[in-house]
């Protein structure tokens, strides 16, 4: 039994958990979860960090990915069926609650913009996004897809690429 998660009442794509709730120790780790280090992290090819804050793998975890007070949690089983831009949006939406807590259109925003300005997101890599969370009606944190995705159009909108163009590194 994994009781360090079974509280998780997260919601679709990144539910911030209630800080403190997550004791996550490795000490507990069941068979399908691993702790990846800052810094280690593979998504969809790439290198992926986010300041100290660890990645727990956990191959049963419900959503695609969540997030608690200084921990990333991602679904390697649920990613696989992604598109990399996809992936790589989900991870940095996750580390968006680490910087700005709860708030979905902030770790949104943040996402976009980070993976513009690193080169991994471009228009169609956005679109996938959309395309992603189309279906999602929303819940009383996250709002409902279509406009998640109106939202991040703005956010990509204000960055600027970086200068080799988007495409650059893959
Ligand atoms: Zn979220």
């Amino acid at each position: 039994m994994r009781r360090s998660l079974k509280f998780a009442a997260a919601l679709a794509v990144g539910a911030f958990f209630v800080a403190g709730a997550l004791e996550w120790r490795a000490a507990d780790a069941a068979p399908s979860q691993k702790l990846v280090k800052p810094g280690k992290l593979l998504v969809a090819g790439r290198t992926m960090r986010c300041g100290r804050t660890p990645t727990l793998m956990d191959h049963s975890f419900w959503d695609y990915g969540g997030a608690s007070d200084g921990l990333i949690i991602l679904n390697p089983n649920k990613l696989v069926t992604l598109p990399d831009p996809v992936r790589l949006y989900v991870y940095a939406h996750e580390c968006g609650h680490q910087i700005h807590g709860r708030s979905e259109p902030r770790a949104d925003c943040y996402a976009v913009k980070r993976g513009r300005k690193e080169g991994w997101l471009n228009r169609q890599g956005l679109m996938q996004i959309c395309d992603f969370l189309e279906d999602h009606p929303g819940d009383y944190v996250h709002p409902p897809g279509p406009q998640r995705c109106r939202t991040m159009a703005k956010c990509y909108e204000q960055t600027k690429p970086p200068r080799a163009g988007p495409d650059a590194s893959g």
